[in-house]
């Protein structure tokens, strides 16, 4: 072996070495993850554009349940979708069919995450990391298919800060859901409780969801939400960039 190669060699695994000692980046305060589930077409022709301006991360996270094949005035596209993740924003898995999860047996959830998976890829999209549960219900069988098939995060429901010292990733819950009725003040309560190594999970659905109007978020409102998020100087991100603060431990 040459001196040159082994220096070479030597100088590669040093390197290897450091990078695997540096530890994760200290969840700063602020930490807000944006979600936006149900694949409605609202979130292609208003949010992401919005939010690019910004540089805010997100995650879309697309079901073929309800209307979306038929209704493609409403519902994105699939190209859509393939354009979402193209800019930079992280498509998660929302199930085939947005079946509760606690109705179904395991290998039934597996087929509805694999249905999305395959679409995903069918679209040269990167197979999804992270799940939200249809309906927020959620069953320990239905984490335990998430974790078999490698998922990383998954949002349950609820209505607090996510706290990885004492959360599952797996069922993590929502600091704010908005609702028709919902307010800028409780969205200023949600984000703030982003502090202390605790996480903000926000969901949204449609900006304006048309054809669920009991989970619309009214794009005016959204505008107001996104202008907080930068006047308090959030860092907003996608559901999978928290791997990078909460590496999967060791096997
Ligand atoms: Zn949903």
């Amino acid at each position: 072996m040459s001196h040159c190669f082994r220096l070479f060699v030597f100088s590669h695994l040093l390197l290897l070495s450091l990078w695997a000692a540096e530890p994760a980046p200290k969840i700063p305060d602020g930490l807000v993850v944006l979600t936006f589930d149900d694949s409605v077409a609202s979130h292609a022709t208003f949010v992401a554009p919005l939010l690019k301006k910004h540089g805010f991360g997100a995650t879309f996270y697309i079901t073929e349940g309800f209307e979306f094949v038929q209704d493609k005035e409403h519902y994105l596209t699939w190209a859509q979708i393939k354009q979402l993740n193209a800019d930079g924003f992280e498509i998660g898995n929302h199930t085939r069919a947005h079946k509760g999860v606690n109705t179904q047996k395991a290998a039934e959830i597996d087929a509805d995450l694999v249905h999305i998976e395959k679409r995903c890829t069918e679209n040269g999209i990167p197979v999804p990391t992270t799940f939200s549960y249809p309906g927020y219900a959620t069953s320990p069988v239905a984490t335990e298919v998430l974790r078999a098939r490698g998922y990383r995060f998954a949002r349950a429901g609820g209505a607090r800060v996510f706290d990885p010292a004492v959360d599952d990733p797996l069922t993590l819950p929502q600091a704010f859901d908005s609702k028709p009725a919902s307010t800028l003040e409780q969205f200023k309560v949600a984000i703030a409780s982003a502090r202390d190594g605790k996480i903000a999970v926000i969901t949204f659905h449609g900006v304006p969801d048309i054809r669920h109007p009991w989970v619309n978020t009214d794009p005016v409102k959204f505008e107001a939400y996104v202008a907080e998020l930068k006047r308090s100087g959030c860092t907003v991100i996608a559901m999978r960039d928290l791997a990078r603060y909460l590496p999967s431990p060791k096997k």
